[in-house]
This record gives C-alpha cells, sequence and structure tokens, in this order.
C-alpha cells in the first residue's frame, strides 16, 4: 500500500478522533460506556478464544483516540479502526496493524457509522469532504434522520433517495441484486456457529436444521458475501 501524504490520512485521524466510541458500538448493538472518560470493557472482538477465557478482556481507553483499544488476552491493540475491523471481522488484523484493503474497508465502515455519504468512502478526499462532514454526537440521532451535509459543497450532491421498498433481487445495484439470495448461505448447523449464536439456537429446541432452511433461518457466515452484517443470527424476509 501507499497512501499519497493528501488529505486522506488527515481526514481519517480526524474522523477518528470525531467519531465517538458509543457511535461505533451503538452501530453494532453493542453495550454502551456508562461514563465518558477512563476505560470501557467489554468481549474481545478479534479471537474467539478470549470471548471464552475470560469476560470483559478488551480495554477501550474512553480519552484515547490514538491507543484506543487492547486487548489483555490476545494483546491486540489500535485505534476505532481496528476496532471497527474486529467487530466486522471477528479477528484481528492481518499482521497485526490495520493496512491496504483492510484498513480502507474500515475507513469505509466509519464513514457509514459517521453518516457521510458511502460514495466518499473510497475515493481520496479533498478539502471537499472536510466541509461536508458533519457528525451526530449522539448515536440516537441516527436512528431519525439520514444527516446531511452543513455545508453544500462544489461537487455533485448523491441524489435523495427515493422512498420506495424495492425487492433485493430487482435493486437497482448489482451488489445489492446479489444479496437477494444470501439466505442460501446461512448456516443452520449449530456447530458451525459463533458460540452466541448457537447458544440461542440451542436454547431453541424447535429450531431444526430443516425449519431454519425452510424459513431462511441461520448464521450468517463470515464469507465475502455478507460484509454488512457478519456474525448475526438472521431471519430472512422474502419478497
Ligand atoms: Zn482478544
Amino acid at each position: 500500500m501507499n497512501f499519497r501524504k493528501s488529505g486522506y490520512i488527515h481526514d481519517v485521524d480526524r474522523l477518528i478522533e470525531q467519531t465517538s466510541v458509543e457511535q461505533v458500538l451503538a452501530h453494532y448493538g453493542k453495550p454502551l460506556p456508562d461514563k465518558s472518560t477512563g476505560e470501557h470493557r467489554m468481549q474481545c472482538v478479534f479471537n474467539e478464544a478470549c470471548i471464552d477465557s475470560q469476560y470483559g478482556n478488551l480495554t477501550i481507553r474512553l480519552d484515547d483516540p490514538v491507543n484506543r483499544i487492547y486487548c489483555h488476552s490476545c494483546q491486540v491493540r489500535g485505534n476505532l479502526l481496528t476496532l471497527i475491523h474486529g467487530l466486522e471481522h471477528h479477528r484481528p488484523p492481518e499482521g497485526g496493524r490495520l493496512r491496504g484493503d483492510e484498513f480502507k474497508a474500515a475507513v469505509a465502515k466509519l464513514k457509514d457509522i459517521a453518516g457521510l455519504p458511502a460514495n466518499e468512502a473510497a475515493s481520496t478526499s479533498t478539502s471537499q469532504s472536510r466541509a461536508t462532514t458533519s457528525f451526530n454526537p449522539m448515536p440516537q440521532a441516527r436512528t431519525e434522520a439520514t444527516p446531511h451535509p452543513a455545508v453544500p459543497a462544489s461537487g455533485p450532491l448523491p441524489p435523495t433517495p427515493k422512498l420506495t421498498n424495492t425487492p433485493l433481487h430487482r435493486h437497482e445495484k448489482e451488489a445489492a441484486r446479489a444479496l437477494a439470495d444470501l439466505y442460501q448461505d446461512l448456516v443452520t448447523d449449530v456447530s458451525q456457529m459463533s458460540p452466541e449464536a448457537a447458544r440461542y439456537v440451542r436454547t431453541r429446541p424447535w429450531m431444526t436444521p430443516e425449519l431454519m432452511q425452510k424459513w431462511g433461518v441461520g448464521w450468517i457466515p463470515g464469507n465475502g458475501r455478507s460484509l454488512f452484517r457478519k456474525n448475526y443470527l438472521v431471519y430472512t424476509h422474502r419478497n
């Protein structure tokens, strides 16, 4: 990888500083810190072995955006992007540090969480994106409205989304259409699920593999098709 010393890295640093731990944890449905300073503890997001060995082994330093996270079991450390990578993929960054595609994917996700337009995610950013950067200080605000840039940009703005409910298999984006049959990838064998998902299914004896397949219920495996919601047990809605 070879990032130019452009506005890109500078903007990423700013984004990391300005996006709160709460926003990220809320995005993934994780328990939020009950304070704004000091340390927050949670289960390790990088290695399942850590989760089994001890509860609350990942420390999040709430006032240190640079040395933000540290796992006392597997020793993975990093910043908010590293945390996002772990929440997405449930494994440490390759080679111990976020680089290249893993780095870019985490940045794209961070922008998504911060409410920035997705089409800026992969671009090398300029001063324009700085002007259009807007943040929701409270995670709850994300559900109320799609944030709009406070300052009109000189470049083209994304069109206002139409309020229609298009079935995935007719979606205008190919990537979305390709997800329409994602239910076929769902794991219904408890021995192949994450411990949490397996526990959920095992405590519901009526959830047999046959019924789960029939109704499109199962655990999303960590393959490339399901980057957006890994490690979830999902119920499919077909239309
Ligand atoms: Zn760990």
